[in-house]
């Protein structure tokens, strides 16, 4: 459904944060990309929705070239992939409900949304998606009055109200709590199982990813240098990665996540199977 062929970024600073990056999305799959910071991973999503213009190559998402679009072709595409920010991307002094709906601006015409009109269905979703979320009773909480959280689940919300059929998700958890981070990330992955959808998840945390995304892309220097399971980051993977560190401590929590210890309320569990992976 989405693949990416030859994908170059040079910025007008002259930095190469894409260096030539092919990738291709199966329906429905979702994977997560890993890379330290710089890599290019954030670059790398926005050129997917065009909010960064590539420099060069391909974007061919259902059969169309996403880079050859004009204003209103890029629209039409735009409303097939959501989007979740680290920063949650809300208007603070708006309600849950009009956070919600404007997902749907695409849709509705500028003096619609503009009077805040919304289709009764659209209300309707709204409602559903904020159940689903987690949010019920929430719809009239001003944005700026929820904890980083709920205010995800916002986000995850917001950018399911458009159908898409594929999420860019950037850094959902990197303002969030171990456990809340936890909690997002299963949401995550349960909406996109329960509506078929392709998700490209940037995330720097290792073990996080590798707990719940079964694909792994890791990016350096703009470049992937690997595309492979969870299971496959070992040492030397990780290295290639990330440049020389002292993996031991990630991959024993890797392996104890492995093994299920995924608890944060078993903590003592989990540093036990720490001391035996030793
Ligand atoms: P990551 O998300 O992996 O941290 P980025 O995509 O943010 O990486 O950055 C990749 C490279 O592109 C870095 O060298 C960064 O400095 C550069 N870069 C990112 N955004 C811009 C920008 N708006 N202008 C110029 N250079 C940028």
């Amino acid at each position: 459904m989405l693949e990416l062929r030859q994908l170059e970024k040079r910025y007008a600073t002259g930095d190469l944060a894409l260096k030539g990056v092919s990738l291709r999305v199966e329906a429905g799959e979702v994977l997560g990309l890993i890379g330290p910071s710089g890599a290019g991973k954030s670059t790398l999503i926005r050129c997917v929705n065009r909010l960064v213009e590539p420099s060069a190559g391909q974007i061919i998402f259902d059969g169309q070239d996403i880079t050859q679009l004009n204003a209103a072709g890029l629209r039409r595409v735009r409303r097939q992939i959501g989007m979740i920010f680290q920063e949650y991307a809300l208007v603070e002094r708006l309600s849950v409900m009009e956070n919600l709906l404007s997902g749907r601006l695409g849709y509705t015409g500028f003096w619609a949304s503009w009077l805040r009109r919304f289709a009764d269905d659209d209300v309707a979703q709204a409602y559903s998606l904020l159940d689903r979320v987690g949010l019920s009773g929430m719809e009239n909480k001003r944005a700026d009055a929820l904890s980083g959280g709920q205010r995800q689940r916002v986000g995850i919300a917001r950018a399911l109200m458009q159908s898409p059929k594929l999420l860019l998700v950037d850094e959902p958890t990197a303002s969030l709590d171990p456990k809340t981070s936890r909690q997002i990330m299963r949401l995550i992955l349960e909406l996109c199982q329960e509506r078929g959808l392709a998700a490209i998840v940037n995330i720097h945390d290792v073990v996080l990813a590798t707990e719940f995304l079964p694909r792994i892309v890791g990016l350096r220097a703009g470049s992937i240098v690997y595309d492979g399971s969870a299971a496959g980051l070992d040492h030397a993977v990780l290295t290639n990665i990330y440049g020389d560190e002292d993996w031991t401590a990630i991959t024993q929590r890797m392996q104890a996540t492995a093994r299920g210890l995924t608890d944060h309320d078993d903590r003592a569990a989990r540093d036990r199977a720490f001391v035996a992976a030793a």
